[in-house]
């Protein structure tokens, strides 16, 4: 089969080299007989290979030793609860920034465990675009402020960090953790699904500042409650150890790639690509200022909606998959994570040139 690019906004393409590892070792995992999946998370040359991933998670993103780096189950919407089961406590509420559906949906889910206060930051007008931070009417009394820097479907990422002034950060950094450098310590909580930059669905890292632990709602289920994940090194419960073990070959190939910093550039020579060919043709838009467009996830229209079929059809047989828009958008949507080659975008940078001149 010929090469495919999978533009899938997630469980996405996972980089090569790793697949094929994984393929390698998958009936005999370090010489034991088993495959990785066969054996117990308590045995030593798991427990080794988990504290490796952590251990390269961390060296990654250089996160400091006052946070716990949690493996855990759930997805993105487990946390959607557990943030504020975890962080609200009675008497207080907690700041839910909406720039787009998913932070919308964090928001709604909290409402179940307190007291939401709910501020939409998104302005529509020629463009979609979002207020600055700093403008951002926060509540100096919250016990958080919950932000999604990268909105999947909306495809507006949130470039600067908001200054919270003391409040705990929670970002919801699903679809951009890992693509570009940050400043672990201006967030409290991080936390991601990793079916995007880290590895296959059915893991989530939550990366938490320690002195926010220990503070859950009594009605805390046990595998959600943050302390308890890290009392038992996140193995209270048996953790998804496949996932575990796929994310920490993920992590020892963006070392390979030269780590984040290094990955950071592709993507942004992947992304100012993309969006230059959207921008220099009248067929192909994006309504997203472009201070806030998103370098993970481009959500594009055609100017003829008529035309989507053969366009979805014509790149499917180019091995330009998955780029139908979510639902709830309609169009393209091409999610070009760290796993994405800049070759995968170069193809469908040429594909959309081609399809264009074809039809108009
Ligand atoms: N947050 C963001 C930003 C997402 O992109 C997604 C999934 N696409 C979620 C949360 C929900 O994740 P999950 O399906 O793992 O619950």
């Amino acid at each position: 089969m010929s090469v495919v690019y999978n533009f899938c906004a997630g469980p996405a393409m996972l980089p090569a080299p790793v697949m094929a590892k994984a393929q390698q070792e998958f009936l005999n995992w370090q010489g034991t007989g088993s495959s990785v999946m066969e054996l117990s998370h308590r045995s030593g040359i798991y427990i080794e290979m988990a504290k490796q991933a952590e251990a390269d998670l961390r060296e990654l993103m250089l996160i400091p030793d006052n946070y716990k780096v949690l493996f855990c189950h759930g997805g993105g919407r487990g946390q959607f609860s557990a943030v504020p089961l975890n962080l609200l406590p009675a008497g207080k509420s907690a700041d839910y920034i909406i720039s787009g559906s998913w932070s919308k949906s964090a928001a709604s889910e909290a409402k179940k465990f307190g007291d939401i206060n709910v501020i939409d930051i998104t302005k529509t007008g020629e463009n979609t675009t979002v207020q600055e931070p700093s403008s951002w009417p926060l509540n100096p009394n919250a016990a958080y402020v919950h932000y999604c820097p990268n909105e999947t479907v909306n495809g507006i990422e949130i470039n600067e960090v908001p200054e919270t002034n003391g409040v705990p950060l929670v970002a919801d950094m699903s679809s951009t953790i890992l693509s570009h450098e940050i400043d672990v310590t201006k967030f409290a909580l991080i936390y991601a699904g990793a079916q995007k930059n880290i590895g296959p669905s059915g893991l989530t890292i939550v990366i938490v500042r320690e002195d926010l632990l220990g503070q859950a709602q009594a009605a805390t289920p046990c595998i959600m409650n943050y302390k308890t994940a890290a009392d038992n090194d996140s193995m209270y419960n048996t953790p998804p150890t496949y996932a575990w073990y796929l994310a920490g070959l993920v992590f020892q190939w963006l070392k390979e790639q030269g780590g984040v910093s290094a990955i950071e550039q592709v993507n942004k020579a992947k992304a100012e690509l993309l969006y230059r060919v959207i921008d220099e043709s009248d067929f192909y838009q994006n309504h997203i200022a472009p201070e806030y467009r998103s370098k993970m996830n481009v959500p594009f229209w055609l100017s003829d909606d008529s035309l989507n079929g053969q366009f979805l059809q014509e790149a499917e047989e180019q091995g330009l998959t998955a780029l139908k828009g979510h639902r709830s958008v309609g169009g393209m949507r091409a999610s070009i994570y760290n796993a994405m080659p800049l070759a995968g975008v170069i193809a469908l940078t040429e594909f959309m040139k081609k399809f264009e001149k074809r039809v108009c």
